[in-house]
């Protein structure tokens, strides 16, 4: 049925228009997505062997909290983030944030570190970038990717003739994810909302990284919309099904069900006896009332805080897989106004009981 000449150029434009918004929504998806059968995911292979064959090799000496090792670890996030054209979230322009740790330490720190060599520890590392959001009004909203750089260091006593804990799980897997997901962001579809990366020092000892980072944000806490910590993704967990990740506090907040509804892989975590919201950095953060849980998909296994929690133990397809699977969730985030909010009851004590003090 043929009607006017205007009404066809009217419908005509409004065709193209649709098929036009359709076309670059479909490429906006397109590069939102992760496409896992690509040259994408070879890359992103490649990426996370070279971060953690790195971060985890014996001659970063497990990257002891608040010792040279850890600021090499910083140094090298720091030129990582650098390299993709961040911007320096520490102080001064600069990449990294330095923090002097209590002097002297608390005595039960002390005593803890005993085990480990004797070793100067007077400040401590966080490496941070930003990646400015492009939407004019939801640039001012944050979302905050974390893991810890640190990890135990190296032992005053080999165990089985080994004295250095490598930490490839725990945390080179986190660290790992990050600066991926930083390369991710930087050079795929720009971001409607700003997104930090930060990499925080001396969480094995008492998260002061993640204290000095809450002390001088690089952006008002209030603005962190949502605070995701990376925490031992080298493995798969048996708990829970086969490329799954976990996030602590699942029941805490909103954040959780809403990035599984957009297709994240993640389910509630397996092993609430152990507490694992209260023991990562993401609790400071949450004290402070910023919607923070830890990604994980530890199955307790038993190099956990021992000298074999090396690169030979991880699963790489594992842990690919499992940053390719966040990728398009975390781009959904990044670019929706939606929030989480706490579930009645989730938002924990600003203040961690006497006894955790
Ligand atoms: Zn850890």
């Amino acid at each position: 049925m043929l009607l006017s000449g205007r009404f066809n150029l009217r419908i005509l434009v409004l065709l193209t228009c649709t098929f036009g918004q359709a076309l670059s929504l479909q490429a906006q998806k397109s590069s939102r997505s992760f496409d896992s059968s690509s040259a994408q995911m070879a890359s992103l292979d490649r990426e996370v062997h070279a971060d953690m064959f790195f971060l985890a090799d014996d001659a970063l000496h497990g990257r002891g909290s608040a010792t040279r090792d850890e600021h090499l670890a910083a140094l090298f996030a720091a030129s990582q983030f650098q390299s993709l054209g961040l911007e320096p979230g520490g102080p001064a322009g600069s990449f990294l944030q330095k923090s002097p740790l209590p002097d002297p330490l608390p005595e039960r720190l002390q005593h803890h570190l005993a085990k480990f060599e004797d070793t100067s520890r007077k400040e401590t590392w966080n490496a941070i970038a930003i990646l400015r959001g492009s939407d004019p009004n939801l640039k001012n909203e944050v979302i905050l990717l974390t893991a810890h750089l640190d990890h135990l260091g190296v032992a005053a006593t080999p165990i089985n003739g080994d004295a250095i804990y490598n930490g490839a799980d725990d945390d080179a897997s986190g660290t790992t994810a990050v600066l991926t997901l930083a390369h991710l962001l930087a050079t795929g579809h720009h971001p409607r909302r700003t997104v930090v990366f930060a990499l925080f020092g001396s969480e094995e000892i008492g998260g002061f990284g993640a204290r000095a980072f809450l002390a001088n944000p690089p952006t008002p806490l209030t603005n962190i919309v949502a605070n995701l910590e990376f925490e031992m993704i080298g493995r798969p967990d048996p708990a829970v099904p086969a490329g799954t990740l976990w996030l602590t506090g699942y029941e805490r907040s909103t954040l959780g069900p809403e990035l599984a509804k957009h297709g994240a892989h993640l389910v509630n975590d397996p092993h609430p006896k152990e507490q694992f919201f209260q023991r990562s950095d993401n609790i400071a953060l949450a004290r402070q009332g910023v919607i923070a849980h830890t990604v994980s998909s530890f199955g307790l296994h038993t190099d956990y805080h021992q000298p074999t929690d090396e690169l030979g133990t991880i699963d790489f397809t594992h842990m690919t897989n499992a940053i390719a699977s966040i990728v398009a969730p975390i781009h959904w985030l990044t670019d929706t106004d939606w929030k989480p909010t706490w579930n009645p009851g989730g938002r924990p004590e600003a203040h961690p009981p006497t006894s955790q003090q």
